[in-house]
């Protein structure tokens, strides 16, 4: 299928026909494709790429205000977790990485390392770097190996078919590092964002938080948040960022994150109900992170767009815009 146009919760293919859109474009269209206030912020920009980490435009500048705390600011969402567990390896010295069966933390080299889907590790085997420790999502690790530096966790497991842990498991993790000196990175480039209800999910237990994907609403950005704020000077190397791209803070994806921090709060409500409706017909998850069996291809058929998910890639995931109706909801359930 081939996108020609994207408006709200609808995508038009290169032949014209109409689909339902319930991926977002992998959550990133929080707001809804087209979103005419995204469209607005980025027609205003009078700097659309300034200096990286050498020069910022304001409206980078204005971001950084705005978030709750400092960031260093990413490319993609594997990016900032990149940025997440190199900043554990300069914090505590220690190589190790705790992370969870049917992880998802995409796919460059170290953040793959901490992903646990084979299709896409096992190919790279080799190169990956590590000790990493893998344990059962949702389940206390124990105490955690002398070398671990960080655990990384997704709040709800996005890709592996919105897998929800219990309410206390994140507190759990937040003992089991302090015990251990290692650093809890809480990688919600999925979950966060508003999607699974809250803006910053797991904030309350992190030591890192990682968002990206809806963040710059369709132009790539993402931060890892340094919710101590000291970790941040562990990046302290002298003029020179040792860790930076071309594209790093980019002027326009931070015009549509300031948009997307004004707007998503919100809707936090709305999420609770649209994703009740979700559970309601037998879809599992949080808010508006959602998956049940099914089949992707079929759906399309159909007139549906979702997202082949889980471990065997049998679940389909739902990641709508947070503002889609009930009217679509409806036609999506009937649909389906
Ligand atoms: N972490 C999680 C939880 C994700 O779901 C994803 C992408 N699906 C990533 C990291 C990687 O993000 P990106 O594809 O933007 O590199």
């Amino acid at each position: 299928m081939i996108w020609s146009e994207a408006e709200g919760c609808r995508v038009v293919d290169a032949d014209g026909r109409e689909y339902l859109d319930l991926s977002g474009g992998f959550g990133v269209a929080a707001l809804g494709h087209r979103n005419p206030k995204i469209l607005a912020a980025w027609r205003a920009q009078r700097v659309v790429h300034a200096l990286g980490d050498l020069a910022e435009a304001e409206v980078t500048v204005e971001l950084r205000r705005r978030l709750p705390w400092p960031a260093k600011l990413g490319v993609t969402g594997e990016d900032a977790v990149e940025i997440a567990l190199r900043t554990a390896l300069l914090a505590t010295g220690k190589p190790g990485i705790l992370a969870f069966e049917g992880a998802y933390h995409g796919t460059g080299l170290l953040a793959l390392a901490a992903t646990s889907i084979d299709a896409f590790r096992l190919p790279f085997r080799t190169w990956l770097p590590g000790p990493v420790y893998r344990r059962r999502f949702g389940q206390d690790p124990g105490t955690l190996p002398a070398r671990c530096g960080c655990v990384i966790v997704e709040p709800v497991q996005a890709r592996g078919g919105s897998q929800v842990p219990s309410p206390d498991f994140l507190r759990i993790l937040r003992r089991r590092c302090t015990a251990r000196g290692a650093l809890l990175i809480v990688d919600a480039v999925y979950a966060g964002l508003g999607r699974a209800g809250e803006l910053w999910p797991g904030a309350e237990y992190a030591d890192i938080l990682v968002v990206g994907k809806a963040l710059g609403h369709g132009l790539p950005i993402s931060a890892a948040l340094f919710i101590h704020s000291e970790l941040e000077q562990v990046w302290d190397f002298g003029d020179e960022d040792v860790y930076t791209h071309t594209h790093t803070g980019n002027p326009l994806a931070s015009a549509a994150a300031l948009v997307v921090l004004e707007e998503v709060p919100k809707l936090l409500n709305r999420v609770q109900e649209a994703g009740e409706r979700f559970e309601q017909e037998g879809w599992r998850g949080k808010g508006l992170l959602r998956a049940r069996e099914g089949d992707a291809g079929e759906a399309l058929r159909r007139g549906v767009i979702v997202v082949p998910a889980g471990p065997s890639g049998r679940l389909i995931s739902a990641t709508p815009p947070l503002t889609i109706s009930d009217a679509e909801l409806d036609e999506a359930f009937s649909l389906l």
